[in-house]
C-alpha cells in the first residue's frame, strides 16, 4: 500500500483498551472495532466493559470483556496473558483507564492517600501496561501502543497536583517507550485531551454553568471535546496510517494548549 494513502484500517489488528468501560475508553473501542479490530476491552467496572462490548456486537464489530485494575500487577500480568494466549498477538494497546483524583485541592491541602492513589491508576498503571505489552510486542517484532495522558500532562495548572504529576509522567513514559520500542517497529504515542464530556469531566468539571462557560472559553474551538473526537485520533495513531509517528504526545485540545 502507498504510504500516501494509508487509511485508519485496522482490520485483523487486537486491540487493548483500558478503562473501556467509559468514556473515552468505550468511544475508542467503538472506533477501533468500526475499522475492523477485535477490541479487547478491559476496566475495573465489569458492567461498563460489558455495555461497551454489547454496543461493538451491536454495530457488527467484534470485542471481549476482560476485568482488570490496571493498577494491581498480577491483573495486568493476568490481562496480556490472556489475550495473548487467545489471540496469539497484540497489535495495539491503548492505556487509557484514569481517574481525577482530590480535584482543584492545594498540594499544601491534599493527603497523602490521594497523592498514592492517582500515581498508581493513572501512572504506575501505564508502567505496568506498558512492561507486559513491550514484551509481547518485541517477541512478535511490532506493535502500536498508545497511553492517555492529557493536556495536564503538557502544561501546569491547578487540577490537582497529584493529576499534574501523574500525566506528566505518562508524557515521560512515552517518550522512554518510544526511544526502546523504535529500533523494533514498536510506536509509542500519547494523546493529550483537554476537557472531553465525560463522567469524569462531569465529575470535575461539576454543573455550574457559570464555570462551564470559563472554562469552554479557555478553549479556543470555545467548546469541550467529544470522547469521539479522541477516538479517532488514537485509531490513526494506532493504524498503520501512523507507520512512522512515534514519541509524541499529540494534543487533542481544540487549541487549548496553543493560548
Ligand atoms: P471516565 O471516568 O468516563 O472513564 C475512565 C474509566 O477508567 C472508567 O470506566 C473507570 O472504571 C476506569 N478505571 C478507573 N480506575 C481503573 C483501574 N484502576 N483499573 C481499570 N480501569 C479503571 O473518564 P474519561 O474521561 O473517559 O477518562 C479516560 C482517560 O482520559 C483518563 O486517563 C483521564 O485522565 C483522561 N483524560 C480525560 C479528560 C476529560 O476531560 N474527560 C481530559 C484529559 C484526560
Amino acid at each position: 500500500m502507498s504510504p500516501t494513502n494509508r487509511a485508519s484500517d485496522l482490520t485483523g489488528k487486537v486491540a487493548l483498551i483500558t478503562g473501556g468501560g467509559s468514556g473515552i475508553g468505550r468511544a475508542t473501542a467503538l472506533a477501533m472495532a468500526e475499522l475492523g479490530a477485535f477490541v479487547v476491552v478491559s476496566d475495573i467496572n465489569r458492567d461498563g466493559g460489558e455495555e461497551t462490548v454489547a454496543s461493538v456486537c451491536d454495530s457488527s464489530g467484534q470485542g471481549e470483556f476482560v476485568y482488570a485494575d490496571v493498577a494491581n500487577r498480577a491483573d495486568v500480568e493476568g490481562l496480556i496473558t490472556e489475550v495473548v494466549d487467545k489471540h496469539k498477538k497484540l497489535d495495539c494497546a491503548f492505556n487509557n483507564a484514569g481517574i481525577e483524583g482530590e480535584v482543584a485541592v492545594p498540594i499544601t491541602e491534599a493527603s497523602e492517600e490521594g497523592w498514592d492513589r492517582v500515581i498508581a491508576v493513572n501512572l504506575k498503571s501505564v508502567w505496568l501496561c506498558m512492561q507486559q505489552e513491550l514484551r509481547q510486542m518485541q517477541k512478535q517484532g511490532y506493535g502500536s501502543i498508545v497511553n492517555t495522558a492529557s493536556v495536564a500532562g503538557l502544561l501546569g495548572g491547578t487540577f490537582g497536583a497529584a493529576y499534574h504529576a501523574s500525566k506528566h509522567g505518562v508524557v515521560g513514559l512515552t517518550k522512554a517507550g518510544a526511544i526502546e520500542g523504535g529500533p523494533r517497529n514498536i510506536r509509542v504515542n500519547a494523546v493529550c485531551p483537554a476537557v472531553i464530556q465525560t463522567e469524569m469531566a462531569e465529575r470535575s468539571v461539576g454543573d455550574n454553568e457559570k464555570v462551564i462557560g470559563v472554562m469552554r472559553a479557555q478553549h479556543p474551538m470555545k467548546r469541550f471535546g467529544e470522547p469521539e473526537e479522541v477516538a479517532q485520533t488514537v485509531a490513526w495513531l494506532c493504524s498503520d496510517a501512523a507507520s512512522f509517528v512515534t514519541g509524541q504526545a499529540l494534543a487533542v485540545d481544540g487549541g487549548y494548549v496553543s493560548v
